[in-house]
């Protein structure tokens, strides 16, 4: 059932939802399940606007959490714009530090490189690397760019670490001991961090 959780705490952060879009159809993708997140429903009836966001931050009392995470439902990047204005409404009001967790897609999407733009709000930004190869990557992630999805992921990472103090390439401990090896030699060569995710259903 569809509804309007725009702000909900998660593992002792405040998330936000915006979007139930994405471009990519992870194998993985919680959407795709009937749980949500913690029992949390997050399918959003419509995308709130940035009044609304903030609005949602200040029934959720932000300014009492030390990380406020922009994250799903779908991929918070395709709204890049509003993160941008919610980000600096939450920098006037607390010194918690912010992240983005992405697809890496959003340059693609927007068609213009909008990386510089999170100069300055964004203190982490952590994408989803989830395979060694374009190839692999699009048989989990089924993305609407095809194996070039895995390509503006990476060039996204390199952009990004320009404007973010800190980013990360990540992938979930489903895939094999190789490949998980393989991925963090990607992250070095890509000179960002790297993280193991632990696949939660
Ligand atoms: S990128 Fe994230 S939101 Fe998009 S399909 Fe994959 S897991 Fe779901």
């Amino acid at each position: 059932m569809a509804g309007m959780n725009i702000a909900y705490p998660f593992e002792g952060h405040l998330y936000i939802n915006l979007t139930n879009r994405c471009t990519n159809k992870c194998k993985f993708c919680i959407r795709f399940t009937p749980s949500g997140v913690d029992g949390i429903d997050l399918w959003l009836e419509r995308e709130p606007t940035v009044e609304e966001i903030k609005a949602a931050l200040i029934k959720a009392e932000f300014k009492t959490y030390n990380e406020i995470v922009f994250c799903g439902y779908g991929e918070p990047m395709l709204r890049y714009d509003a993160i941008v204005e919610v980000a600096k409404f939450i920098r006037e009001n607390t010194a918690a530090k912010i992240r983005i967790n992405t697809n890496g897609h959003a340059n693609r999407a927007a068609g213009k490189d909008i990386t510089p733009e999170l100069e300055g709000i964004v203190d982490v930004i952590s994408i989803s690397l989830n395979a060694k190869n374009a190839k692999e990557y699009n048989e989990i992630c089924v993305c609407d760019y095809g194996e070039e999805g895995f390509y503006e992921m990476l060039d996204f990472a390199k952009k990004a670490k320009r404007y973010v103090p800190k980013v990360v390439l990540s992938v979930v401990d489903t895939i094999s001991k190789e490949d998980i090896e393989a991925c963090r030699k990607i992250a070095e060569e890509v000179g960002v961090e790297y993280r193991v995710r632990v696949y939660s259903e």
